[in-house]
């Protein structure tokens, strides 16, 4: 049984209590965590409060040393620590490996801030009066974490967290909990001092909201589905705790009639199909110009047959299961509907079947065109791999359509042409928006969703800035 991570011990759930992890490949059981009760989540953030007083003070020569011997230690161990989480995610090998790079990525790129973060400076700001803005942590912050991109995602969090100056107490989902809890071990191993980060598992409804309520969390960090947001933001609200919600997303994506159609149809299928489609900047919508529509499809359609679902621990394997049984189900759900408002099926629709596929939770990489607009697939989020493609008359309606949505994540535009490119880039309603690019994040690029897609950032310098405190001092010298 795998164990949580709090104040410098590994610990079971007080009332003992436990959750199995399956593999969504295989259905097997892949280990159990523990369900942390109340008083687990007390002990963690009263020893991440505890840790809070030195660590706030610790130099970025200290940090920087912490997290250097923490990416050696990862590193070391990446093939094993990729294996744990397809296993328990379902993710080919070599999309588990990148989590692992990202994660100690983000570790680096904070670590190379540590040393400038800091405050101004004024005089005079009244006769004889110098003015300081200074920058403080925050105090006891805490990461939840959705199962989709479970390392990476904790990376967003922990890194600016921790190089601000704050102690954190990560949630992971209950069903990727144990590659996270191999992290913190080798992180704890590097050396990060008792306390300053600890790691709880459970259910998010019971073990993230105690840790929402707590009084001594001043600051949550979340990612998730909107509606979850939703209740999180009413639970902070009251306490005015600081927050940031990373939400759902229905990413649009433009192709013009002058776009270059192999490298649009390529970006539609790593950007759709990557992760078996759980990704929130995912390709979700396709707009394009009905000059090229025939063509277009017709080369996405040979990118989609190709792809190879399967085992994520099969090398072959292009493509994993959904992650749980409920997303399979939501997915085959939004693509029945589609089919019944008069989708056609190009590809896939349904279930893999076969003795590879019969135990796991298998969807065929699908393609729809002719999808009515009032169709789920298109209304709610599509959180895995089917992709309606939409044929439109003009780049003004493209941009209509794409932001007929209550989210505004991301989107991409492919055209050659320059005046389109900007007009689109200010007109599309998206946190990130790419232009022939498929969708990818870089690190130094602050990261979140306009409308019901979140609220704050992460990533970039930004990200700190959600860590730290701004405060004014004025001293009088007279
Ligand atoms: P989820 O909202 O069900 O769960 C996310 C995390 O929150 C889990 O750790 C869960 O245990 C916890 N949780 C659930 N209910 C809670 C509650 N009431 N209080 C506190 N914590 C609670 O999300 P999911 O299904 O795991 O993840 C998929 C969703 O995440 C999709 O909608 C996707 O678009 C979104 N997502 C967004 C981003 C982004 O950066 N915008 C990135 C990845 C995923």
């Amino acid at each position: 049984m795998a164990k949580m991570l709090v104040a410098g011990e590994e610990v079971e759930s007080k009332n003992r209590e436990t959750l199995e992890v399956k593999n969504p490949a295989t259905g097997e059981t892949v280990d159990t965590v523990p369900k942390a009760s109340k008083e687990d989540v007390n002990r963690a953030v009263e020893a991440a409060e505890k840790a809070f007083g030195k660590w706030s003070t610790t130099s970025a020569d200290e940090k920087i040393k912490l997290v250097k011997k923490a990416i050696e230690l990862i590193l070391s161990k990446e093939k094993e620590l990729a294996e744990l989480l397809t296993r328990e995610q379902g993710k080919p090998l070599k999309e588990a490996a990148i989590e692992i790079q990202k994660f100690c990525g983000d570790l680096e790129y904070y670590a190379g801030l540590a040393k400038n973060i800091r405050g101004t400076y004024f005089y005079p700001v009244g006769e004889g009066r110098h003015g300081w803005v200074i920058k403080q942590p925050i105090g006891v912050t805490a990461a939840i974490v959705p199962w989709n991109f479970p390392i990476s995602l904790m990376g967003n969090k922990l890194a600016p967290a921790l190089i601000a100056g704050n102690t954190v107490v990560v949630k992971p989902a209950s069903s990727t909990s144990l590659t996270a809890i191999k992290i913190i071990e080798l992180m704890w191993k590097a050396g990060f001092p008792e306390g300053v980060l600890n790691i709880v598992t459970g259910p998010g409804e019971i073990v993230g909201e105690e840790l929402i309520r707590h009084p001594k969390v001043r600051r949550v960090s979340f990612t998730g589905q909107t509606e979850t947001g939703k209740r999180i933001m009413s639970i902070a609200g009251p306490d005015l705790k600081r927050i940031t919600l990373e939400l759902g997303g229905s990413d649009p994506m433009i192709i013009c009639e002058d776009a270059d159609l192999d490298k649009a149809a390529t970006g539609a299928s790593v950007g759709r199909f990557f992760n078996c489609g759980q990704a929130c900047l995912a390709v979700k919508r396709v707009y394009v110009m009905e000059q090229v529509a025939d063509k277009f499809v017709e080369k996405l359609l040979e990118k989609v047959k190709k792809l190879k679902p399967g085992n994520g621990l099969n090398p072959e394997s292009r493509m994993g299961p959904l992650h749980l049984k409920s997303q399979l189900e939501k997915v085959e759900s939004q693509v029945e509907d589609a089919k019944k408002r008069g989708a056609k099926v190009l590809h896939g629709g349904e279930r893999l079947k076969g003795p590879e596929y019969d135990k796991g939770h298998f969807y065929s990489p699908t393609l729809l065109v002719e999808v009515s607009e009032s169709s789920t697939i298109v209304t709610e989020e599509c959180f895995g791999p089917a992709l309606p493609v939409f044929t439109v008359k003009s780049f003004d309606e493209a941009i209509e359509k794409a932001n007929n949505s209550p989210f505004g994540l991301g989107g991409t535009i492919w055209t050659k042409d320059l005046q389109k490119a900007a007009k689109g880039a200010t007109k599309l309603q998206a946190g990130y928006t790419w232009i022939n690019s498929f969708p990818i994040m870089y690190d130094e690029l602050p990261f979140g969703g306009l409308k019901q897609s979140g609220y704050g950032k992460e990533h970039g310098a930004e990200a700190l800035e959600y860590y730290l405190e701004t405060r004014s001092v004025v001293v009088n010298a007279d």
